[in-house]
């Protein structure tokens, strides 16, 4: 039995801190699951509202206490939550990632412009995904496949009579692949490799 098989299913998750509170130097805040965004605006609402920030009559003189940062997270696959994201953006990143889990992290570092494409359609991320697999050969022999051409192969050896005598090279695909721009791969740290269609 293998002990590291530790794939975390933490739901991605952010610690909400009150920025009044924390540039008095107090820690208001608390974990809030990060995958809908009307959840994490009322998660912190709840956050900003109560006692702890002080009494009824510094919050009068000094007017109640009303944004928030994000000071710490988890749950995300590496993506990094920056302090000022918007609820929204935090929260169409932690959906995919609770769904996809790591790969949604190598697709949003492998091009900036990833993120605004999933803030305006969360179906930008599978547009480009293909899926994950043992190695890209692997999913080139797949690919090949699918497109009939090992059957073709394998009746042209029959036609012929030249059995195996010409193979499908996955390696030198996937290189051209590849090289032509048509599709980018990334492994993750479980060492699965993720294949993602070039735009
Ligand atoms: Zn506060």
């Amino acid at each position: 039995m293998s002990a590291e098989t530790t794939t975390e299913t933490t739901t991605p998750r952010v610690w909400v801190a009150c920025l009044a509170c924390y540039n008095d130097g107090k820690l208001v805040g608390a974990w809030c699951d990060a995958v809908d965004a009307d959840d994490l605006w009322a998660d912190i609402a709840k956050v900003m509202g109560g006692p702890k920030h002080g009494t009824a009559r510094e919050l009068a003189f000094y007017g109640p206490h009303e944004e928030h940062a994000f000071h710490d997270h988890e749950g995300f696959a590496g993506y990094r939550v920056s302090e000022y994201e918007t609820v929204e953006s935090v929260c169409a990143v932690g959906a995919l990632i609770e769904e996809h889990g790591e790969a949604v992290a190598l697709w949003l570092a492998n091009d900036s412009t990833n993120l605004e494409r999933i803030r305006e359609d969360a179906d930008a991320f599978a547009e480009d995904y293909q899926g994950e697999w043992e190695s890209a050969e692997e999913w080139a022999e797949e690919f090949w496949e699918s497109t009939g051409g090992a059957q073709e192969l394998e009746q042209w050896h029959e036609a012929h009579g030249w059995a195996g005598s010409v193979r499908f090279d996955a390696a030198h695909f996937v290189h051209e692949c590849e090289c032509e721009g048509s599709i980018w791969t990334a492994t993750d740290s479980a060492y699965r490799v993720h294949v993602f269609h070039s735009r």
